[in-house]
């Protein structure tokens, strides 16, 4: 069964952030907080993402960037205090195992996960 899976995941078209970060399929969960599971998939309040599935109407951050995680993450303003340092983009998936596989780096984006959902209107450019 953990072979099917494994082809199933690794053959797959969705979930392709993840399986960067999780290349092998396993019964135990990760022991990743709700946070880091909202960033790491991506599927979470992230302007991006929101506004593919027209829950907003702007992929715009109020601070004129476009809300990417990976904007939240290096560049938002309002997201200052816990930055990481910006990647290039053809490292985008290096950085990413980097920042899942430190616990400091994974602290940094816990907070900022939490300040988005706590302060959700600070974002809105429409605010
Ligand atoms: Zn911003």
């Amino acid at each position: 069964m953990l072979d099917k899976w494994q082809n199933e995941w690794s053959e797959g078209v969705t979930g392709r952030d993840v399986d960067n970060l999780i290349p092998r399929v396993k019964m135990r969960m990760e022991s990743w907080r709700r946070e880091e599971i909202i960033f790491f998939t991506g599927h979470g309040p992230f302007h991006t993402y929101l506004h593919r599935f027209n829950l907003i109407t702007s992929e715009y951050c109020s601070c004129g960037g476009i809300g990417s995680k990976l904007h939240y993450a290096t560049e938002c303003p309002l997201t200052k205090s816990w930055h990481l340092r910006k990647p290039l983009s053809h490292f985008i998936p290096v950085w990413l195992r980097q920042v899942a596989g430190n616990k400091q780096t994974r602290n940094k984006i816990y907070n900022i996960v939490r300040f988005i959902l706590a302060n959700s209107q600070l974002f809105s450019p429409d605010a």
